[in-house]
């Protein structure tokens, strides 16, 4: 007597799973746009437009000039877990491609509204494409666009009520992390012409970041933090082992910048945007011992084999597992030090192209 009744165990209604788990893909505006934007990087573009509307809360959608996608892949486009880019879990240790989960399409479907425009160079048309919350194509018709793909989004976390809220409520700040990221694929995406406008209320577009899609890392840093910036940067280039090395720019002992806001700070590997809050953390550390007002400007790029890392950690897919972290960060250690300490005025100084 007394005792609790054990309850049954039931399958949660596959709708409701599908928008919970969705809410762990999508975190938030910046986590959907990024998915997007790699979306367009791995179907090849050129060229990526990313249009948003009151800074992403009523609307954004990503207009790239990439591969397009075919008709026969209309149906399966935003079904959990299709994807073009792997097929088995080897093809893991050789990723090349930003996307491999299949997740973020049918994700940003159970999450707001989705419609896709897309062309390929075999049709002779486009074709705008609606799906329901669960992923399904709902409506097909022609119309005209150049080769490449629109995928549009309205009214993200419409459908997690929560979220929604605090979304609406953090809109300014959620797009000022959407525009420091961008910052990021502005970097490192090489010739790849991005440009991201937003339009409020009655206002015209205005454009808040634009580059020319230029082949080298300095020209890009140019472009989104001006030359005044630059010339306060050092180049760096650091052999960690045959396989592993680094390339990139780190401020010079005197000229950091008076903010810590991590805005500034940027790392990749093989291209690819990561968070690496321990590297971070070190880089700030050091450039203390050579000036203790300020936070540098780092721009870091990690030339890995693909096998020797894995970006399956977080549904984000911005933190990274190096088989070799202890290593890595050893060498990174000697090799940044050199460079703040004032004893040693010789370092390399590689041209990063
Ligand atoms: P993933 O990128 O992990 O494969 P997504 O849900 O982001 O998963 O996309 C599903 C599939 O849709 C991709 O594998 C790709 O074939 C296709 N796709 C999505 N966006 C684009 C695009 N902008 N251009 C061409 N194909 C696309
Ligand atoms: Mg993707």
């Amino acid at each position: 007597k007394g005792k609790v009744e054990s309850p049954n165990i039931r399958a949660i209604n596959k709708s409701v799973v599908h928008r919970i788990c969705s809410g762990q893909v999508i975190l938030d505006l910046s986590s959907a746009v990024k998915e997007l934007v790699e979306n367009g990087l791995d179907a090849g573009s050129t060229s990526i437009e990313i249009s948003l509307k009151e800074y992403g809360e009523e609307s954004f959608k990503v207009i790239d000039n990439g591969s397009g996608i075919s008709p026969n892949n209309f149906k399966v486009l935003a079904l959990k877990h299709h994807t073009s880019k792997i097929s088995d879990f080897p093809d893991l240790q050789s990723l090349v491609t930003f996307g491999f989960r299949g997740e973020a399409l049918s994700s940003l479907c159970a999450l707001g509204n989705l419609t896709v425009e897309t062309r390929t160079k075999d049709e002779p048309m486009a074709t705008h494409l609606t799906f329901d919350h669960t992923g399904l194509l709902t409506c097909e018709r022609k119309t005209a666009r150049q080769i490449g793909t629109t995928v549009t989004v309205e009214r993200l976390f419409s459908s997690l009520p929560v979220r929604s809220k605090e979304f609406s409520r953090n809109i300014r700040k959620e797009y000022a992390k959407l525009i420091s990221l961008l910052n990021a694929y502005a970097l490192i995406a090489k010739g790849v012409r991005l440009v991201c406008n937003n339009t409020t209320g009655k206002n015209a577009k205005s454009v808040v970041l634009r580059t020319q899609g230029s082949s080298s890392i300095k020209d890009n840093i140019i472009t989104v933090f001006g030359m005044n910036t630059f010339s306060c940067l050092e180049p760096l280039s650091i052999c960690i082992s045959e396989s592993c090395t680094v390339e990139g720019f780190l401020s010079k002992p005197g000229h950091g910048s008076g903010r810590n806001l991590g805005d500034r700070q940027f790392y990749f590997v093989n291209g690819r945007p990561v968070d690496m809050p321990k590297l971070s953390k070190l880089v700030n550390e050091l450039y203390k011992s050579a000036n203790s007002r300020q936070y540098p400007i780092a721009i870091m790029n990690f030339t890995v084999p693909t096998r020797s890392y894995d970006v399956n950690v977080t549904p984000d897919k911005r933190k990274i597992f190096f088989s070799d972290e202890g290593l890595i960060m050893q060498s990174l250690r000697g090799a940044i030090e050199k460079i703040y300490s004032p004893s040693q005025c010789s370092y390399s100084t590689k041209k990063l192209e």
